[in-house]
């Protein structure tokens, strides 16, 4: 069973979470753990601060302890994403991880998983704004 986010400071620990309707009856719920430094193991990777403020568009990771700096898309496609889905298709409910690296799919960069029962696709595309909170999460590059 995978552990679902739920408190404030799981959130926190979290590169990417999302949840979407997928159809009139699918439904998924995706997240993302970040990783641990791999050099000194103290603290989570996370995008690099300004003045406080987090460099939504930074290009690269950074470690807040020994500055370890790892390139943005080298380090996301290292983390796995956990997903809930309800089935588009059948219906079926389950749980999939996947490696967090998104596939052009009809010009839309997408995770797409498959259904363990009837191996129809579900597919979570990359939206362009998020809710209010979770903005962080992605952005449009
Ligand atoms: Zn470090
Ligand atoms: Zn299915």
């Amino acid at each position: 069973m995978l552990k679902e986010p739920e408190s404030e400071s799981d959130i926190d620990k979290l590169i990417y979470h999302s949840r979407r309707q997928l159809g009139d009856k699918g439904h998924v719920l995706v997240w993302v753990y970040k990783q641990l430094c791999p050099k000194c193991k103290k603290s989570l990777m996370g995008k690099p601060r300004e003045k406080g403020k987090v460099k939504i568009r930074a290009k690269e990771y950074i470690c807040p302890s020994c500055s370890y700096t790892v390139e943005k898309k080298e380090y996301e496609e290292s983390l796995t994403a956990d997903i809930k889905y309800t089935c588009p298709h059948c219906g079926f409910k389950g749980e999939a991880s996947i490696p967090y690296k998104r596939k052009n799919i009809e010009g839309i960069p997408t995770l797409r998983a498959k259904c363990s029962k009837c191996e129809g696709n579900i597919d979570i595309t990359k939206k362009m704004k998020e809710k209010k909170g979770q903005a962080d999460t992605e952005d449009d590059d």
